[in-house]
């Protein structure tokens, strides 16, 4: 089973849901995915077993067969080619590995090349959590050929919990797909609904099932809930705004060991999402 949590926009306590799931799951596995800004490793503490560089794949042109047809530049979606005329110039950051110019090219005159963007580390927490995270390297443009080497890092079938980067482009894209579940965290704030609506169309549009929940719960702002009743989405959990949770929080602390009933909620939450991936199932 895997399970994504995302949110349209940051600071939503995205990570705070994914880590408390992970946490009331027996012999879970927690994969860090917003590996521009990693933060997961604050709340788990895993002890780190394991560090190690990851690779990209990028385009080598050998000379000898190019006649600079510029098909290759042409179906790089990313701009990542230029041709010079007497040299295609690859700006490897902007490469997004895809593999469209090896494939394209008339001469198969493209091979692929090994480049470092980034490290990846794995390791594990005091309660049987198995954990991974990845840092992009600086100057690294593209986060997601980094977030599908740390989403493959992890082979087995325990359950597993993708922490997806915040916002809705192509890194939140690589993070959720192959899940069996989303979870949308938002937050009862224009922003948070706004950015809510457009991570459900990503969703839609792939096809992942999710559910909502709703994180600093504020019962005034009206307009999340009336969306949530008038288009029958499928809200999972509001977690109130309180006092206890912030102050847990902002201490570093992982809120199912500290506080009860926040413990209880993602049991509880963690039901809800067995129970809609069974559904899918046999629909
Ligand atoms: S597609 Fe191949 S032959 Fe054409 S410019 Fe690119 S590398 Fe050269
Ligand atoms: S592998 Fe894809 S992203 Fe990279 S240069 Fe080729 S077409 Fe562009």
């Amino acid at each position: 089973m895997v399970i994504s949590i995302a949110s349209g926009k940051g600071g939503t306590g995205k990570t705070t849901v994914a880590c408390g799931l992970a946490s009331v799951i027996n012999e879970s596995v927690y994969i860090d995915c917003d590996v521009e800004e990693p933060n997961g490793h604050l709340l788990l503490k895993p002890g780190i077993l394991k560090e190690e560089p990851s690779y990209k794949l990028i385009p080598k042109i050998n000379y000898e067969s190019c006649d600079f047809c510029n098909k290759c530049a042409e179906v790089c979606e990313f701009n990542a080619l230029l041709n010079l005329k007497s040299e295609i110039y690859l700006i490897d950051e902007l490469c997004h590995s895809c593999g469209a110019c090896t494939y394209f090219c008339p001469q198969k005159a493209i091979t692929e090349a090994n480049k470092e963007n980034g490290k990846i580390r794995i390791g594990e927490t005091s309660n049987n959590i198995l954990f991974y995270d990845a840092y992009l390297k600086v100057g690294e443009a593209s986060a997601a050929p980094l977030i599908k080497k740390v989403k493959n890092a992890y082979k087995g079938n325990k359950t597993v919990i993708i922490d997806s980067p915040p916002g809705t482009s192509c890194s939140m894209l690589e993070s959720v797909k192959d899940s069996d579940f989303c979870v949308l965290v938002t937050e009862s704030t224009p922003f948070g609904f706004n950015d809510l609506k457009l991570a459900i169309n990503v969703l839609r549009q792939i096809k992942i099932p999710y559910g909502i929940v709703i994180n600093k719960y504020d019962e005034n702002y009206y307009l999340l809930d009336e969306y949530i009743q008038k288009n029958k989405l499928n809200l999972l959990l509001k977690i109130p705004f309180r006092m206890d949770i912030a102050e847990s929080y902002s201490k570093g602390e992982l809120l199912t060991e500290t506080i009860k009933d926040y413990r209880i909620m993602m049991l509880e939450l963690l039901e809800k999402i067995k129970t809609e991936i069974v559904e899918k199932e046999y629909v």
